[in-house]
């Protein structure tokens, strides 16, 4: 290999270190979800072998947000009640050593759909969720316009295809959530942004060491 190759070789490789930024931030205060609202479902595919990189990438299936984040999830829940729907959680807090497994684990058009460990990701700071609806009656999660993580445009949340009961579904989460405070991806009708993702830094701490 000659040395202009080999350095391009080591420039595409990811940083083994989360990026550097430079504060202030707030003091991180991650709280697990599901203690809080007993209405609040989970599917963390993350800790199963069902997700797009075929194994399981957490050791158990829990999911956090920093502090206002998770109240404001709750108050979304609280919101879709009345609606005869709750929420499902597949994501929250994601430690960055996994976003940089996720991007290793990707290439071409597929790294669209996942974030650059050199940048991080909003999961990374404790303020991103990825979630769907459930029937309240029926305990079951309603269909949407794509499968969470499909790496597709059916995935985007203007796409007009797919069954109308599909689109209201995935435009009544996004309703609920836009009046609390948080955005909807452009690219995943599943994952969401709250207000505040700028005022936290990127963490890379294993739920096995949160608030215990
Ligand atoms: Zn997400």
């Amino acid at each position: 290999m000659t040395s202009a190759l080999l350095m391009s070789a080591v420039a595409a490789a990811a940083p083994l270190q989360p990026p550097v930024e430079t504060g202030p931030f707030r003091t991180p205060d991650l709280v697990e979800i599901a203690p809080l609202d007993a209405t609040i479902k989970l599917d963390v595919r993350y800790a199963t072998p069902d997700n797009f990189v075929h194994k399981a990438v957490y050791a158990e299936p829990r999911v956090f947000l920093q502090r206002p984040a998770a109240e404001a999830l709750i108050r979304v829940n609280a919101r879709l009640k009345p609606q005869g729907y709750g929420l499902i959680l597949f994501d929250g807090y994601r430690p960055w050593s996994v976003t940089r497994l996720f991007w290793e684990s990707t290439s071409g058009t597929q790294r669209m759909f996942v974030a650059d460990p050199r940048e991080g990701s909003r999961h990374n700071r404790g303020c991103a969720i990825d979630l769907s609806l459930y029937d309240l009656k029926t305990g079951q999660q309603v269909a949407m316009p794509s499968d969470y993580d499909e790496m597709t445009e059916r995935a985007y949340p203007s796409y007009d295809g797919g069954t109308a009961a599909a689109r209201e579904h995935r435009d009544r989460l996004r309703a609920a959530m836009e009046a609390e405070g948080f955005a909807v991806h452009p690219r995943e009708w599943w994952h969401y942004d709250y207000a505040l993702w700028q005022e936290y830094a990127i963490l890379d701490i294993p739920f096995s060491e949160i608030g215990r």
